[in-house]
């Protein structure tokens, strides 16, 4: 069963991910909006201290962490950000409409992160935890390596 997914950059990111968040009767803020805005720009995780610095720099004016921490925490409710554990930090999420477990290749050496969905993948971890007696799993599926970029070099 196939769907329409669409991976989106830019301008139009932010207004799935405006729809999106507004469709859960949530207000898209101007401090929201300058949170998604920074978390967008980096290509790799960020932690909400990054992202208070951006936010910070862009608005000329001071946002405090913990502000940043709560917002994302939303986000990621909301499926507008993921969480990459490994990295203990946040990577906006491309497709904010529609719901993956989502599969994250980050590279040791420059942090770049790669964002691939594979539900094949991903349902073969889901079956088997729950073959184990696991009753809904939530796959974490993080992949370590060298980026194409670094390996080149
Ligand atoms: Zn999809
Ligand atoms: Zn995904
Ligand atoms: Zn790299």
């Amino acid at each position: 069963m196939s769907h329409e997914h669409h991976i989106h950059e830019g301008e139009s990111l932010r207004s799935a991910a405006r729809d999106r968040l507004t469709a859960q009767g949530e207000q898209w803020t101007d401090t929201r909006s300058a949170v998604f805005e920074a978390l967008a720009e980096f290509t790799k995780p960020a932690s909400a201290y990054d992202i208070a610095e951006a936010v910070s720099k862009a608005e000329g004016r001071r946002i405090a962490a913990n502000s940043v921490y709560r917002i994302l925490d939303l986000f990621v409710n909301a499926n507008l950000a993921r969480r990459v554990e490994s990295a203990n930090a946040y990577i906006a999420n491309r497709h904010p409409e529609c719901l993956h477990d989502c599969i994250f290749l980050i590279c040791d050496t420059c942090g770049q992160t790669v964002h691939i969905d594979d539900d094949k993948l991903s349902g073969g971890v889901r079956n088997a935890a729950k073959g184990a007696g696991f009753s809904a799993p939530r796959p974490v599926i993080e992949v370590r390596g060298t980026c194409g970029d670094c390996d080149s070099q």
